[in-house]
C-alpha cells in the first residue's frame, strides 16, 4: 500500500522513533508546530477517525495511554495537547490515522 506512514512503521522510511510496541509506533513531526510534536500511529493501516470501529479502537485507547507516558517523558507537566485531524475538512493530510502529541508552549483555542 502505498501510504507514508505505512513505510514508517514497517522502517521503510526513517523517522526519529520515541516509543515502538508490537501495536504502535511514536516518532517527531517533520514539521515539528510546537517544542514537542509527536505523531503516533497504529501499525495497522486505519485510513482515518472515520474508520474507527468496535473492531479496530483498542489501538486508540493504548495510543491515549502511551501518549500520557510520553508527555511524563518529555515533562508536559503544564499541560499538552493530542490532536487528531479526520478528512479533507478536519485538516488530514496523511491518510493513515494518527494523534499528535503537542507541548511545551502555550495552546490557543479554537484550532482554526
Ligand atoms: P495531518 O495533517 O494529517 O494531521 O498530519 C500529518 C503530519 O505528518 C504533519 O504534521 C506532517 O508534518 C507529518 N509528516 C508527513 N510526512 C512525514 C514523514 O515522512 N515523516 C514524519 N516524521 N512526519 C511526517
Amino acid at each position: 500500500m502505498d501510504c507514508v506512514f505505512c513505510k514508517i512503521a514497517a522502517g521503510e522510511i526513517p523517522c526519529k522513533k520515541v516509543y515502538e510496541d508490537d501495536r504502535i509506533l511514536a516518532f517527531c513531526d517533520l514539521e515539528p508546530q510546537a517544542p514537542v510534536h509527536i505523531l503516533l500511529i497504529p501499525k495497522e493501516h486505519i485510513a482515518s477517525a472515520a474508520e474507527i470501529t468496535p473492531e479496530n479502537s483498542a489501538v486508540v485507547a493504548h495510543i491515549y495511554e502511551v501518549a500520557a507516558q510520553l508527555a511524563k517523558e518529555n515533562k508536559l507537566e503544564g499541560g499538552f495537547r493530542i490532536v487528531c485531524n479526520a478528512g479533507a475538512d478536519g485538516g488530514q493530510s496523511v491518510p493513515h490515522l494518527h494523534f499528535h502529541l503537542l507541548g511545551g508552549r502555550s495552546m490557543k483555542w479554537p484550532p482554526g
